[in-house]
């Protein structure tokens, strides 16, 4: 290690509170990554050693680090106006930016809210819908319904609807009323069946069902049968309740197409994405809504959403973000990305041979695996795992027994077979 390297540890050790981070652990225990460059599928430490960026740095890098076009996209703003408000003002780069956005929304989702991270993102679907409901008439719609072991974020509101029970804790006392829906790690189905009589037995309480399409991220890559969504929406249509697709993670082709929710073939009352929105370059998000949803808040003044961030629609971040849409149009990343999809899928097949592992799963960019013994987000397992594959030049966060892997969806073949090994042989060191 340099001795910048160990000196910006130590500084570290001694001012910075690290996200997810059981900090004493880390203080005493624990060597980070001292990343000082990043491009492409790779990061690169001080000593020039580089690693594969195992999860697109938290999930958000899907063109890769520093992609050329959004660079220059960058560059090219930044010369023109780094910020003003979005009041009273309007200005290029937001402007496109809807327009291009509901071009590839989901059909029927119009309207664009712009705000700066997944959690505010569903922050702003959360109280839409119950403004919404509270001045059309059915005030008393003003609870949500969630999956047990949902994850949107870390507002307070999203929060509310977090199920991961570690992340909830702190807070269950003093959130808003979510109904959880129970479910085990195999079982969606029955889920999904709960999930349909609490919407149809307590339908007038209901504001909005919140789901992520397809994948539970943060509850452990856990996949569960498009139709189930399918299922989720039908009932909810059939109660007029709004349902809330949380695209955060599984936007922007994550999942094979560009909304996981075209895998069941339903459209939502609101969207929500970020992490790849703006290529992971800035932080910048949006929620996308129906005109329904929009009309609902024409009127009087008091009938508006005053609701707004000081950062909506940065022209930096917008900028950037219209780029990112040309490039997956330009670049054709979803069709590419496909031929990676069933590179990735075969890697994940071959280790389902490895002792120790459990229920192997991929689907579209994401691949991931259960570490036998105990599960949980604070299970060890992973963790041993991802430092054996960070000796071997990749990096990697568990969530707790569960190893995974979302690449860039344009990384370099020989990227992702690397990745793909250092993953078995990680596997292989540690069980
Ligand atoms: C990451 C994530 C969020 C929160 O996004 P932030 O930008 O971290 O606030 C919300 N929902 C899902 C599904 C996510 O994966």
């Amino acid at each position: 290690m340099t001795t910048r390297a160990r000196e910006l540890i130590a500084l570290d050790k001694r001012h910075l509170w690290h996200p997810y981070t059981p900090m004493q652990r880390y203080i005493e225990q624990e060597s980070p990554l001292v990343v000082v460059r990043a491009e492409g599928s790779r990061l690169y430490d001080a000593e020039g050693r580089s690693y594969v960026d195992g999860n697109a740095s938290w999930w958000t890098a899907l063109l890769g680090h520093r992609h050329p076009r959004l660079v220059q996209a960058l560059i090219d703003q930044v010369g023109r106006m780094e910020h003003v408000a979005l009041a009273g003002i309007t200005h290029e780069p937001a402007v496109r930016l809807a327009q291009l956005l509901a071009r590839v929304a989901p059909a029927g989702l119009s309207r664009v809210f712009l705000s700066d991270n997944g959690s505010t993102a569903v922050e702003v679907a959360l109280k839409l819908a119950l403004q919404f409901w509270s001045q059309n008439g059915r005030p008393e719609r003003t609870r949500f319904v969630a999956l047990e072991g949902a994850f949107h974020g870390e507002t307070l509101g999203a929060t509310a609807l977090g199920g991961v029970e570690v992340f909830r804790r702190p807070f269950a006392s003093v959130v808003l009323d979510c109904v959880h829906v129970p479910r085990n790690a195999a079982a969606h189905e029955h889920a999904f069946a709960s999930l349909s009589q609490i919407v149809e037995r307590e339908a007038d309480t209901l504001a909005a069902v919140v789901l992520e399409p397809v994948v539970q991220g943060a509850a452990g890559m856990r996949l569960y049968d498009p139709s189930l969504l399918a299922r989720a929406r039908e009932v909810t249509t059939r109660h007029d309740v709004l349902l809330v697709l949380d695209e955060v993670f599984t936007g922007y082709g994550r999942t094979g197409p560009f909304w996981a929710s075209e895998h069941a073939g339903v459209t939502p009352d609101l969207c929500c994405t970020a992490k790849g929105f703006s290529g992971g370059m800035l932080p910048m998000a949006a929620t996308l809504v129906s005109e329904r949803i929009f009309q609902g808040f024409l009127g009087a003044p008091e009938r508006a959403f005053y609701y707004g961030h000081t950062f909506c629609g940065n022209p930096l971040g917008a900028a950037v973000a219209c780029e990112v849409l040309r490039v997956y149009h330009d670049e054709d990343i979803l069709a590419r990305a496909r031929d990676k999809a069933v590179r990735l899928a075969r890697g994940f097949e071959g280790l389902r041979e490895l002792r120790g592992v459990e229920h192997v799963r991929t689907l579209g960019m994401i691949g991931a695996l259960d570490l036998a013994g105990p599960a949980g987000y604070l299970s060890r397992a992973g963790a041993l795992v991802c430092e054996a594959a960070r000796r071997r030049g990749a990096y990697l966060r568990p969530l707790g027994n569960v190893v995974y892997v979302t690449p860039p969806l344009n990384i370099p073949d020989t990227d992702l077979d690397e990745l793909l090994h250092i993953l078995a042989e990680s596997i292989r060191e540690v069980l």
